[in-house]
């Protein structure tokens, strides 16, 4: 066996393992019940490791995780969620992320149901992390879950944002890698959270200039 292989095999393993502890972090906080949410990451060799379809993120196998293909087959493993294709419309435009994040997440998910969303920039800026983070968050207007319509619509989006809200159903989040993608994640539901609990009181948001500020000092 190749060195080239055994550091593939060694990096899969590892990936496998921490996909198995994170998600059960997410399931554990609430921030994923029963089967939703999917979680991907990405490999040296081309192909990513899944959660299954219909599985639930707090009692994942580490050996049954779906392994695919660039196109979504499932090569090894358990079935793929159908939400794994917009999983990789985000890969395919992104060669820079290494992890997808897909929740039902409460605030977020209760967000994506509001009315008159701005769809180009659906959530305010009320903190520097939120903008560190994500930055401008898109919201896709509502389609089945599974739709090929909603990889189309992460295609389109998947180059300028670190996540992208599906209107009545939750958000998709990416990062450098598996602990990134989920601490953007963890982020972004938190602002969701503090929108919530802000509603009836009058606050104040980053302006335009604090928001640049942030750019230009932390740019991703
Ligand atoms: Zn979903």
């Amino acid at each position: 066996m190749s060195n080239q292989k055994i550091n593939q095999d060694m990096q899969e393993y590892k990936i496998r393992e921490q996909l198995v502890v994170f998600a059960k972090s997410m399931f554990e906080r609430g921030l994923s019940s029963g089967s939703s949410g999917n979680i991907s990451v990405k490999l040296d060799d081309d192909f990513f490791i899944a959660t299954p379809t219909n599985s639930s993120l707090g009692f994942l196998s580490s050996e049954r995780l779906s392994k695919v293909d660039i196109t979504g087959k499932t090569v090894s493993g358990d079935q793929a969620s159908k939400e794994i294709l917009m999983h990789l419309a985000y890969y395919q435009q992104r060669p820079d992320i290494g992890a997808v994040v897909h929740l039902h997440s409460p605030y977020l998910t209760a967000y994506s149901c509001l009315a008159n969303l701005d769809p180009t920039n659906a959530m305010p800026a009320l903190t520097p992390y939120f903008v560190m983070r994500i930055g401008q968050l898109p919201l896709v207007p509502y389609l089945r879950p599974g739709s090929p319509l909603i990889a189309e619509a992460v295609s389109k989006l998947a180059q300028d944002h670190q996540a992208i809200l599906l209107a009545n159903h939750g958000p998709l989040i990416v990062g450098k890698d598996l602990q990134d993608a989920i601490y953007n994640a963890e982020e972004l539901e938190e602002t969701a959270k503090l929108f919530f609990l802000l509603k009836n009181h009058e606050h104040m948001q980053l302006n335009a200039e604090q928001i640049q500020e942030l750019k230009t000092v932390f740019p991703k």
